[in-house]
């Protein structure tokens, strides 16, 4: 079955259009609403009596490749109410046709918000050009912002972090909802003094939870003195990883000598450790070499002479002394360890006079 197309049904519901003419690269349709009254804002009373029209000029959803304005023809009601304050009122329409004051239609708007959402300011301007649609990447932030309703319920539980304006330069505080796992703002700067005045503002919070400094402690313990306060988990997730590896870095020499160079698996290796390993690699050719000639009786002198090596490398091999597959830098603390050790355990603990001398 077939329909006729009126032109009315191509603009939003509720408006009948008067005129379409093009001007220039764009569509402009003139358009007035199809209801015979008015309800008064202030009173509610609806109204018949037209005081005067005006013309507002919306932008459309793009029609046949062109960019579509909508000239509302929209009128002024006198409010009859023998009690309201206000004698003329401007027509209205509903928000979900056009908002008051709106510079778009909210079908339009719409779009415009989901492509803000999708795709971020600018890559949104560039595809919205393409559409037709004409949004500057200005507009599509503040579309999204404007249409972001902020949480009515009060904020109870809050995590309150550094937060980089610029990598090692410039920082800030910010503060999160840790129930709606949603930003609440961001602090201009980190000073105590800054977070302390915000958090007094919200006295309905109940949990903080920070990173282990002591900054943020203290301007919750003076703004908020009956919230507890948590370490977050980042946070002690990162300390205990970082003492870990520590601990584990002072004593790689011992966990190497344990678990043997046999055990090294080069794709589980760093980048630094993987050419630390290659060098490995490369001694233990040398080694092999001179290894052989040693075991065939042949003196060191002549090794030397043979490899190109000097003495002391070759000396080395033989004693066994070049076979770390990493070598770590030997701390010159390390050869007066045992005897350090046996000073504290006979319970001299005062380096001033521990008798070194
Ligand atoms: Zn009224």
């Amino acid at each position: 079955m077939q329909q006729a197309l009126h032109r009315s049904s191509l603009v939003p519901r509720g408006f009948v259009v008067e005129s379409a003419c093009y001007e220039g690269d764009k569509a402009v349709i003139t358009v007035r609403a199809s209801g015979s009254f008015g309800l008064c804002p202030s009173c509610g009373t609806v109204s018949r009596r037209v005081h005067s029209h005006y013309r507002r000029r919306v932008t459309d959803l793009p029609l046949s490749e062109r960019i579509v304005q909508l000239v509302v023809i929209a009128r002024r009601f006198r409010c009859d109410a023998v009690l309201c304050g206000r004698q003329i009122f401007t027509e209205r329409f509903s928000d979900g046709i056009l908002a008051p004051s709106a510079r778009r239609t909210a079908r339009l708007d719409s779009l415009v918000h989901h492509l803000g959402l999708a795709l971020g300011g600018r890559p949104a301007a560039g595809f919205a050009k393409r559409l037709m649609l004409p949004v500057s990447k200005d507009t599509l932030l503040r579309v999204v912002r404007r249409r972001h309703r902020p949480p009515a319920d009060p904020l109870k539980v809050i995590g309150i972090d550094d937060w980089a304006w610029r990598r090692n330069h410039r920082y800030a505080s910010i503060i999160c909802n840790l129930e709606r796992r949603r930003v609440v703002t961001l602090l201009p700067d980190r000073e105590p003094a800054t977070a302390q005045a915000w958090l007094a503002a919200h006295p309905t919070i109940t949990v903080v939870a920070r990173d282990r400094g002591g900054r943020y402690g203290e301007a919750t313990a003076k703004a908020l003195p009956h919230a507890v306060q948590v370490a977050d988990r980042w946070h002690l997730m990162e300390n205990a990883s970082r003492a870990f590896l520590d601990a584990v870095r002072k004593s790689m020499r011992q966990i190497r000598t344990v678990i043997g160079a046999t055990t090294i698996d080069p794709k589980l290796l760093t980048a630094a450790e993987r050419l630390q390993y290659e060098g490995y690699l490369r001694r233990e050719e040398t080694n092999a070499v001179i290894l052989a000639l040693s075991k065939n009786g042949i003196p060191i002198k002549q090794i030397v002479r043979q490899t190109g090596h000097s003495r002391k490398l070759v000396r080395q091999v033989i004693r066994g002394e070049r076979q770390d597959v990493f070598r770590t830098r030997q701390s010159s603390l390390d050869q007066h360890l045992p005897w350090l050790d046996d000073q504290w355990a006979a319970g001299c603990r005062n380096g001033l006079n521990s008798g070194a001398t």
